[in-house]
């Protein structure tokens, strides 16, 4: 069955996202706006997906836990999980190469860590707004041994993305999609790499950008596995 998805997006744990991208907030917009399913991809972070898995319980929404890697490259990678033990396990993994020092107050005080009634329960002490030491090489195949997938993100954008810092997709990494932000000229990217599929994502920061570009996938059960296993078969 065909189902729509918004798989980018912040919540109040990455330090450029505003407060109101609580786990309610975030379940009940995706709701509005008639989203099958959502990935929580914080920067360099999953220390809020499970508040919103949980927000999202009883609801049908699914939520797939997740995270925007920065690479060495300063390249950012949505990577999707089929669970949160996987996102926790590769979330280790990314802290351990985060910069080994603690995040001063004002960035700190920006990156809430909430419980799924949006209760601030905490706040992230690392520098998440920065690259990790992990290589695109190292995320990608980090990210297949914790049973996910990675996707280079918003790959039009002049920033941040693998063609802007690298130029062109690497041959040797397996990327069966690719994302496009809700600002690109899709047309130009249409048929330009054959081997990948296009998705697009809102990579919301705030409320009113939450499902502006959703992608329709075709899934064999409405689940993170589902929605995983359609994208590395390019059922998009
Ligand atoms: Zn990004
Ligand atoms: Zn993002």
């Amino acid at each position: 069955m065909r189902i729509l998805c918004d798989l980018h997006m912040h919540s109040a744990l990455s330090p450029c996202a505003l407060e109101e991208m609580s786990p309610n907030n975030m379940v009940n917009m995706a709701l509005l706006q008639e989203l099958t399913a959502i990935a929580v991809t914080d920067h360099n972070s999953c220390r809020n997906a499970a508040a919103v898995m949980e927000a999202a319980m009883g609801t049908g929404l699914v939520v797939v836990p997740g995270m925007e890697v920065q690479t060495r490259e300063e390249v950012h990678m949505v990577t999707l999980f089929q669970n949160l033990e996987d996102a926790l396990a590769m979330q280790e993994e990314v802290y351990a190469a985060l910069p080994d020092m603690k995040a001063p107050a004002k960035i700190r005080n920006k990156q809430l860590i909430l419980d799924c009634e949006d209760e601030i329960i905490g706040y992230e002490d690392k520098l998440l707004g920065f690259s990790c030491s992990m290589t695109l090489e190292q995320v990608v195949e980090r990210t297949a041994v914790h049973h996910g997938l990675a996707i280079p993100a918003h790959i039009d954008r002049k920033s941040c993305s693998i063609l802007s810092n690298l130029g062109f997709i690497p041959e040797n990494l397996y990327f069966p999609v690719l994302e496009l932000s809700m600002y690109a000229d899709r047309v130009r990217y249409e048929g330009k790499y054959p081997n990948q599929r296009l998705i697009s994502a809102s990579d919301a920061h705030e409320l009113g950008f939450v499902g502006m570009a959703p992608s329709e996938i075709r899934v064999e059960t409405v689940s993170a596995h589902g929605i995983l296993k359609a994208l590395s078969q390019g059922r998009v």
